[in-house]
């Protein structure tokens, strides 16, 4: 059989088991939000078109809005200053074998429950790779916090002095890129960057680094305690948006069953 072939039987025999790594969208997900000073991020906002009514009798339709980046989504290399030259750099012009790639997840769930704060560093990574052997080339890394599974404010978890959610710092970001050629950044917060990311330096240090080398993020992941640490591929497609900075898109895991 062919390679192909055979994942097409595994499939079906559940040898190779799909694992949703989605939240649903929904008017009530949290987004980002920035100071007032700058443009915001608009929610998930749906509307009734017709449900088998007078309005269209025997169908059901609704128009939806939403930023680009809104749920768990996408971010494509222009969505920052730094990717803004990438070449195939937005949503609709990225290589589409790019949207399948093998993972390796990090599990920091204990520190980020010891710490809403929680910074990961390179040596955190290093002392993973020490247990499970150096992160490969083009792979994703997915930085598992169990966060999607805190809800409503404590989810955003914004107060007056700012956002509080884990995230790594320039020296992770660095290894990952320069020392391991990672293929993105996957995470189960609202962004790439830890809530404190804007005092680092450069600020926003995922956003900087991993977009200006051409790298992908993924946000508001969830189900990463369902997946091992390596093995797992990730089909991620974002939608065709002419110029698209990022998308919100249905992310899947295959993992063996
Ligand atoms: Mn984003």
């Amino acid at each position: 059989m062919s390679v192909l072939e055979s994942f097409g039987s595994a499939l079906l025999t559940g040898n190779v088991k799909v694992i949703d790594l989605t939240h649903t969208l929904d008017p009530e997900f949290p987004v980002l939000v920035l100071p007032p000073e700058f443009g915001q991020c608009e929610p998930f906002r749906i509307e009734e078109v017709s449900k088998y009514d007078e309005r269209g009798p025997a169908w059901y339709w609704r128009n939806f809005s939403c930023n680009e980046h809104t749920g768990t989504h996408f971010d494509a290399p222009v969505h920052w200053v730094t990717g803004k030259d990438v070449p195939n750099g937005s949503v609709d012009t990225i290589r589409p074998d790019h949207f399948i790639r093998p993972a390796c997840v990090m599990d920091f769930s204990k520190e980020a429950a010891a710490d809403e704060d929680f910074i990961l560093t390179a040596e955190h990574i290093k002392v993973w790779e020490a247990e499970h052997g150096a992160i490969p080339a083009d792979h994703w890394v997915l930085f598992r916090t169990d966060w999607s599974k805190r809800s409503g404010l404590e989810y955003a978890n914004v107060r007056e002095d700012g956002a509080h959610t884990p995230g790594p710092d320039t020296s992770a970001v660095r290894y990952l890129v320069e020392e391991r050629n990672v293929h993105g950044l996957g995470v189960e917060t609202i962004g790439t960057d830890a809530g404190k990311g804007g005092a680092f330096d450069p600020p926003y240090p995922a956003h900087n680094i991993l977009h200006g080398a051409g790298k992908y993020g993924l946000q508001c992941l969830r189900n990463l305690d369902q997946l091992p640490a390596k093995g797992a591929v990730i089909v991620s497609t974002p939608l065709k948006i002419k110029d698209g900075s990022g998308s919100p898109l249905r992310v899947l895991a295959l993992v063996d069953g």
